[in-house]
């Protein structure tokens, strides 16, 4: 059975469906419309047509059929009020980022707020009942619409009103009398505006029938009766039935109102603010009928262009009032829009990115950009935020907590937009043809180019409607594990020895033996779980492989003998790996507070792994980590350390925590059952945890971070070490530096005590040339320096390699001797730093055979480097340090040949 097929069979039984006592009370008709032949309600007897194929459709539009006027905030105070007076009770909003359910990233419905997933099945858990809501919805399928039709939003309030059945709640007919009665009495709309429609509701594996109410073709709200699961051909009735009333603020506001769109209406005065900045001359003699218009036409024409092209036909509206007003209205609207849903995101802690969620959050604020770019308009974001927040805190006082926060998570954002866009420019100039799908994915996925972007700058005329879908396909796709089918059927939860007393040493009896695996009665050993890795020991003396949860039953996979199903074994824990796991685990608390107090409160755990001597926390942050940044991350922790404070463990009921502690306590997760331990250090950190902690902070004694690095786009990884392996990382960094320091020292002494020599050197020369010229024939070595005096005639030759001698030392002495003797030769080699250098010099009558620039040259070009000069003096050098013997080897040789 499809939708259609089930709403057929619900409304051939009225009175088993859709028959409230308010209908029989007050008198109201069923009739079937003439056009559509849906069943709907009214007291109006003229009435002869269904909401969506009335005449009065949308002729609240400058004409609002309510005496009193409520806009966004006072519409809310209403219904809040009119409800606790009906004994309901008003609970906050729930996140938008929908942290307690796997299957959503952000919340669509305010029905959302209660559901948990269990197995396959969904359960409701409600805080209160029967209770009012008022939750902020995210939806991004319509965003073309939004800005355009007048009543499309990226976020928008569902007013939800929610009931069990039962001794405190109620079922249709008290739901359908308060709906009436809000509208009626609260809001001032008379009885026969209201038309109630036949409909059926599925989501979430359940479903019922419906009653839709509408004002002058506004759907204002939709009463759900939820009291089947199952799909809509083979279904059964729920053990407990739920009312799941939601209804929008923004239409309530504006049918009181009547504006041209509900967008006048529902941000409060920054609209009225950006449209007299810009100028733009709203005058209602032109709005009211384009958007009445526009309204019309959205129910008859799926194309939004279509649908805007013939409401500018009908309302004879020239180019240049569109291009005047409609256009520029609708960028203002739109980026109003978009930011209000970003507030709401980024205070949530959802931060634009490329994957996931955040994905959306970035498209809506390049659109925004791209928007003031196409229609030029100079407007302040920040100021924007500020406006809204200032309006938004009278219902959700929290965001005044994250202004700061979202104005800065969209100015690095717009900043990196705006840096990349040259870079996008020139890769969209190289596309030759239109691209696909997949070519758009892959655009987006490697460039970041969004498929806004290439329809703004013109190479694709619209977005294929399948690209969101498969791109959020590409994200949403989880690796299955391949989960092995144990036989563990009947066999009784095991008792969890490390959530009591948690021994080192304890006995067990074998429940279940198969394979290399084995099951006990009780257990001290952790399972790998929650980041945590498994502990090692023996069981009867042999090692342990693995060990996993199955359900509320542990598997330990054992090395060697099997021990037989009844037997009782002996268990030993690795306590030492266990007591390095437990520090790195509170660790990861620690670290995780720590971080989001530095940097921001978009921080949120994305994974976590802990080992024995190390460990890595994954956070959500926009940027890599600064030195300072990390350097503050470590204070921060180190300070918790330092105070000593106490780690306490509670269990609660899942709603009770929630309500109590808020949903910052998922940040490992969802937690798939209904009664959650709760791991708080003071009110520090709160988090639901199934994993080992220390007792008090100062048990872990230190915290160290060894590295961290952005491993995806908002994802960046922190590794540290805690406990012992801290104090031993902290031990070998000092050693380390210490050495170095040493190193250093060492090496300064030496350059010192080298330019003393080179000092004294220098004072020595005559002294030195002295000693040299006296020497004997043959060779004689002084203070480092040869000399080889060869027999009369030939020529004599002086060197030296020592770095103790300096250019100012070989220029002075190679002067003297060759001055005094006109047969030598001298030459001097010396490191300057990454360099050797090269200096020559050659007596009178030996340079007329043996040229000293030719010398030089030769040995700079083996030393690699160039060098020359005169046949007197030349000077030169190279980088290669290891030839310094062959160089004086070959200038040898070239002397004697
Ligand atoms: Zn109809
Ligand atoms: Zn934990």
């Amino acid at each position: 059975m499809n939708k259609k097929e089930i709403l057929e069979k619900f409304s051939a039984d009225p009175k088993r469906y859709y028959n409230v006592n308010l209908f029989e009370d007050k008198g109201f008709e069923r009739r079937s419309c003439n056009i559509c032949n849906r069943f709907f309600w009214t007291l109006d007897s003229e009435r002869v047509k269904c909401p969506d194929h009335s005449d009065d459709t949308y002729s609240f539009i400058g004409d609002p059929p309510t005496s009193k006027r409520f806009d966004y905030t006072q519409s809310w105070k209403e219904v809040e009020s009119f409800f606790v007076k009906n004994d309901h009770t008003s609970i906050n909003r729930y996140p938008v980022v929908c942290r307690w359910r796997d299957d959503l990233y952000f919340t669509i419905a305010s029905i959302v707020d209660f559901q948990r997933v269990m197995g396959s099945k969904v359960v409701f858990e409600f805080p209160a009942n029967p209770l009012v809501v008022p939750q902020t919805c995210l939806r991004f399928k319509d965003l073309e619409n939004v800005g355009v039709t007048g009543r499309h939003f990226s976020s928008f309030c569902m007013i939800g009103q929610h009931s069990i059945p039962n001794e405190n709640g109620y079922w249709k007919d008290e739901c359908v009398n308060l709906d009436f009665n809000l509208l009626t009495q609260q809001f001032g709309i008379a009885k026969k505006e209201i038309t109630f429609v036949e409909d059926v509701w599925e989501g979430g594996g359940s479903f019922g029938s419906s009653l839709e109410y509408f004002v002058r073709g506004l759907e204002l709200g939709n009463a759900v009766f939820t009291e089947f699961q199952g799909d809509l051909s083979n279904y059964k009735t729920l053990d407990q039935r739920i009312i799941d009333m939601g209804a929008g603020l923004e239409r309530f506001a504006w049918i009181t109102m009547g504006t041209p769109t509900a967008y006048d209406c529902c941000f409060g005065p920054i609209t009225q603010k950006l449209i007299q900045k810009e100028g733009i001359d709203s005058d209602s003699s032109v709005l009211v009928p384009y958007f009445t218009e526009i309204a019309k036409n959205l129910e008859l024409y799926d194309d939004l262009s279509q649908v805007r092209k013939n409401a500018i036909k009908t309302t004879k509206l020239s180019d240049e009032q569109i291009n005047r007003i409609i256009t520029p209205l609708e960028g203002v609207y739109l980026i109003i829009d978009h930011i209000r849903t970003l507030i709401f995101a980024i205070s949530d802690g959802a931060l634009p990115s490329n994957v996931g969620g955040g994905y959306n959050l970035r498209i809506m604020l390049r659109r925004i950009i791209s928007t003031m770019d196409r229609l030029r308009l100079k407007f302040d974001l920040d100021e924007i935020i500020d406006i809204q927040i200032d309006y938004l805190k009278n219902t959700y006082p929290e965001l005044e907590k994250t202004r700061e926060d979202v104005k800065e998570i969209i100015s690095i954002e717009t900043g990196r937009y705006d840096s990349s866009k040259q870079r996008m420019q020139k890769i969209v100039s190289k596309l030759n043809k239109e691209p696909k799908v997949e070519d758009l994915i892959t655009l987006y996925e490697s460039d970041g180019i969004t498929p806004e972007y290439l329809k703004e700058m013109k190479v694709i005329s619209e977005i294929p409607s399948t690209f969101y879908t498969k791109l959020s396909d590409l994200h949403q796709s989880k690796k299955q594990k391949d989960e092995i089918n144990f036989p563990l059927e009947g066999i009784s939860d095991t008792e969890l020895l490390f959530y009591g007393e948690d021994p080192r040493e304890f006995s067990a009896k074998v429940l279940k033996s198969f394979g290399n695996f084995v099951v006990l009665d009780k257990t001290a050993f952790y399972a790998r779980g929650g980041g945590q890795e498994p502990d090692h020991g023996e069981i009867n003396g042999h090692e342990i492989a693995d060990i996993t949860k199955h359900g509320n039953i542990v598997v330990h996979e054992i090395k060697g003998e099997i021990p037989k199903e009844g037997d009782t074994v002996s268990c030993k824990v690795d306590g030492k790996r266990r007591d390095g796991i437990t520090k790195n685990h509170t660790s990861t608390h620690i670290i995780n507070t720590s971080a989001r107090s530095v940097l921001g409160s978009w921080v949120w755990q994305h994974s976590a792994f802990k080992e024995e001597d190390h460990a890595r926390l994954d956070i959500t942050h926009h940027s890599a980590l600064t030195e300072k940044d990390v350097s503050n991350i470590e204070k921060t922790a180190n300070s918790i350390i330092a105070k000593s404070i106490p780690v306490k463990i509670e269990n609660f009921d899942r709603g009770t925590a929630e309500q109590k502690y808020g949903f910052r306590i998922y940040q490992g997760g969802v937690v798939p059952v209904k009664s959650v331990r709760i791991v708080s250090i003071g009110d520090l950190d709160i988090e639901a945890c199934g994993g080992t902690h220390v007792e008090n902070t100062s048990d872990i004694e230190q915290i160290k971070i060894t590295k961290t690095k952005r491993i995806q786009d908002g994802v960046v990884r922190i590794e540290f070490v805690s406990g012992d392996s801290a104090k031993e990382f902290v031990k070998k960094k000092q050693h380390d530096s210490e050495s170095k320091e040493k190193e250093e020292k060492l090496k300064e002494q030496e350059k010192e005590k080298r330019m003393e020599q080179r000092q004294l050197a220098k004072e020595r020369i005559p002294v030195i040339a002295k000693s040299l010229l006296e020497s004997e024939q043959g060779i004689s070595t002084i203070d480092e320096i040869t000399i080889e005096l060869a027999e009369s005639g030939k020529a004599n030759f002086c060197y030296s390699t020592s770095n103790n001698y300096d250019d100012v030392f070989h220029i002075g002495l190679g002067e003297i001797l060759c001055k005094t003797d006109p047969k030598m030769i001298y030459c001097g080699l010396f490191e300057q730093g990454e360099k050797i250098r090269v200096i020559v010099y050659a007596g009178d009558d030996i340079s007329k055979e043996k040229s000293a620039g030719k010398i030089v040259k030769n040995i700079s070009q083996m030393l690699g480097g160039a060098g020359g000069g005169s046949p007197k003096f030349a000077q030169g050098g190279g980088t290669d340090k290891s030839k310094k013997e062959d160089a004086i080897k070959n200038a040898k040789s070239m002397i004697n040949e």
